[in-house]
């Protein structure tokens, strides 16, 4: 690991003004000259003992102040600081009240120990998993290169959907959840303007741009994620699936948000993570229960549909079937 200079930052202006303009998302060979952010620290310094990020500058974020709050009101709904852990989230009150899947999938991302430093802010900046992305020996596309070598390498974890140039995918489980509930992310940058992005247009595929895999800019802070008040007759599940039971990243999981009225379904979303580089919504399956009587055969038939474009690669051909079933059972189980 490389030297640097350790910044304590005393209010988001104060991070703000710190941050070297030359981006913290200029990783790999063109990092050194870089200042990034630091929350809980567990990405960026596995990042930083992997030679990937060398940067001058860390500028502590972790005590900002303001950041460290889960707020909800029946008028507008969840608001959830960016450093606020995935430990807090799991056992949150109006968390697990209203938004039992938000609540579940922040419970079962890593370990206990992880989860106490892990911020939610951190944990959708955090980079992809890939082990060729994590490996300072590999140029890969994602890094610059010019190849994606678990295309036709080692790709046992990676994307079968929308796995064109780049077969990696991102390593939040928590974004899966997020996204089935259309949470928006909301971003503050150097000039004070706030921004709140829906997190479905938050994170970047390889095809857009391979060297970034969210949109946030190097002078931006995630503040916060905000999430509407759920319609009556929600009801929601989480489902994830890891190589081992503990200490692991997804291989596949599922979020499953429904408006039901009755045993009718009025409204779905059906978000998949490490399916495809970016967490993905399935509209296919959400169009297949809108409107329906949610049966075992409905909601097979809405976890095939999601799968029907699916184009594993040699080696993970196993996530089909994972997935038609979590998604079943995830279907099955919020209602
Ligand atoms: C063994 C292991 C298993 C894991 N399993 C899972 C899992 O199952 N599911 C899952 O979702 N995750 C998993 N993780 C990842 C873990 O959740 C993330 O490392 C963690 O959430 C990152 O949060 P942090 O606060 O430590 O971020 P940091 O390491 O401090 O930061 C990560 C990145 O985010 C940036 N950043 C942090 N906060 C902000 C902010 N407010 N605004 C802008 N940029 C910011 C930093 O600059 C850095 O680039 C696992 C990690 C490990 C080590």
């Amino acid at each position: 690991m490389n030297n640097f200079s350790w910044y304590n930052a005393k209010s988001i202006e104060d991070a703000l003004t710190q941050v070297n303009s030359t981006a913290s998302y200029e990783i790999y060979r063109q990092s050194e000259e870089a200042a990034v952010f630091k929350a809980g620290g567990t990405d960026l310094l596995d990042l930083m003992k992997e030679g990937l990020l060398k940067p001058k500058t860390i500028i502590n974020i972790r005590e900002l102040p303001g950041l460290d709050r889960i707020e909800y009101s029946n008028n507008d709904g969840l608001r959830v600081g960016a450093n606020v852990t995935l430990a807090e989230m799991a056992i949150n009150k109006d968390l697990n009240n209203h938004y039992g899947a938000l609540a579940t999938a922040a419970g079962e991302a890593a370990t206990p120990q992880l989860r106490n430093m892990a911020t939610i802010g951190g944990n959708l900046v955090q980079r992809t998993r890939c082990w060729y992305f994590r490996s300072y020996d590999h140029p890969c596309f994602r890094k610059g290169g010019d190849r994606c070598f678990a295309k036709n390498g080692e790709n046992e974890n990676h994307a079968i959907l929308n796995n064109g140039s780049c077969v990696s995918v991102h390593a939040s489980s928590v974004a899966t959840a997020l996204l089935a509930y259309d949470a928006l992310v909301v971003i503050v940058n150097s000039r004070k303007e706030t921004k709140e992005v829906p997190i479905g247009d938050f994170f970047v595929a390889p095809g857009e741009d391979p060297l970034r895999e969210t949109i946030l800019e190097a002078d931006e802070i995630i503040t916060h994620i905000r999430l509407a008040k759920p319609a009556n007759g929600t009801r929601s599940f989480y489902i994830k699936q890891g190589a081992r039971e503990s200490h692991d990243w997804s291989i596949a999981d599922v979020a499953v948000v429904l408006e039901m009225n009755g045993k009718t379904c009025q409204r779905a979303a059906i978000a998949l993570g490490s399916a495809s580089p970016v967490p993905v919504r399935s509209m296919r399956a959400e169009g297949a229960l809108a409107g329906n009587i949610i049966t075992q055969q409905t909601a097979l038939q809405a976890a095939n549909l999601a799968m029907e474009r699916a184009r594993p690669l040699a080696k993970n051909g196993y996530k089909v079937p994972l997935f038609i079933n979590l998604i079943q059972q995830a279907i099955l189980a919020a209602t």
